[in-house]
């Protein structure tokens, strides 16, 4: 894919220290990318001003480094990224798919689309225009990107894609998603738009990370291929991690959190525990670590 190099990514945002699930996530996509002789990427997701602190990020950081999972690249922070956000933000504008939207969080409940299966709410669509919109950018507004239907876009809101794990997968953007966001008023940009930029920008060719983000690809990937940038080939979304008593890990697991994990493990043992947890073989996965390294 792309320059013929495959990249895979960890992706984690700087808001606290990581748990055994981030570490999963951090697990499963260096041993995916490396097994195939590739590299990996850090890029620490600090578009939210509000939650993001450097001592998180050297944090995360100093724990990737105990666990010996390095990376080849990064690390990157996205709060350095705003040239190239803003430039392919533009470009959308320029295709006159973005719109200021002024909607209150109360207008935004008042005028709730029908809910999705699981209870995700679209944008109803209240501040869209009838025709392309040109020249909104500089807007004091949050501005969000126009799905089909609409004027002057694409015919086709059904984004498609095959998860390694979650098998495929068929999301109509207006009714999951509706016009999302792109950038917020006050200038923060909005997750799915930041990433879609950034996994394409950086030649990212697989995406491995927790199932909460599975229905995230299709926004992701719909903006990849409006800015026609190369998309990742494979993506592979992991379960939640449970206990032995098959009980979903929870905040409240005291063995959970990497300030406890490092005082009182060596790392060989935390890599044991998520693998108990994720029902992967704890000692073939030691040894394709080692054979990594
Ligand atoms: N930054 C996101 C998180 O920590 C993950 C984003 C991604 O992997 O796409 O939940």
């Amino acid at each position: 894919a792309g320059c013929g190099r495959w990249k895979g990514r960890f992706a984690p945002s700087p808001s606290g220290r990581m748990h055994l699930g981030n570490v999963y996530a951090a697990l499963m996509s260096y041993v995916s990318a490396k097994a195939k002789g590739g590299s990996w990427l850090l890029r620490i997701e600090d578009i939210d001003r509000q939650r993001s602190r450097q001592m998180w990020a050297d944090m995360i950081m100093s724990d990737l480094d105990w666990l010996g999972l390095g990376w080849d690249e990064g690390p990157i922070y996205q709060s350095a990224r705003d040239d190239a956000y803003m430039s392919y933000l533009e470009r959308l504008a320029g295709m006159g798919l973005v719109y200021p939207c002024v909607c209150t969080r109360a207008d935004l409940m008042a005028s709730r689309a029908p809910h999705a299966s699981d209870g995700h709410v679209a944008y109803s669509g209240r501040c869209r225009p009838s025709t392309p919109c040109y020249g909104a950018v500089a807007a004091e507004a949050n501005l969000r990107l126009m799905v089909p239907p609409c004027p002057g876009g694409p015919d086709s809101d059904e984004v498609s894609f095959d998860d390694l794990i979650c098998g495929r997968q068929n999301v109509a953007l207006s009714c999951y998603f509706g016009d999302f966001v792109l950038r917020r008023k006050g200038g923060d940009w909005a997750y799915q738009f930041a990433v879609a930029v950034d996994d394409a920008d950086m030649g990212v060719t697989e995406v491995v990370r927790g199932d909460d983000l599975l229905m995230s690809t299709a926004p992701q990937r719909y903006v990849m291929s409006l800015l026609e940038l190369p998309e990742p080939v494979v993506y592979a979304h992991l379960p939640l991690l449970k206990n032995s008593d098959g009980v979903r890990l929870s905040k409240r697991d005291r063995a959970l959190s990497m300030e406890w994990l490092r005082a009182n493990c060596y790392p060989r043992d935390v890599i044991v525990a998520v693998c108990r947890a994720a029902a992967v073989n704890p000692e073939e996965m030691l040894s394709v670590l080692e054979r990594l390294r």
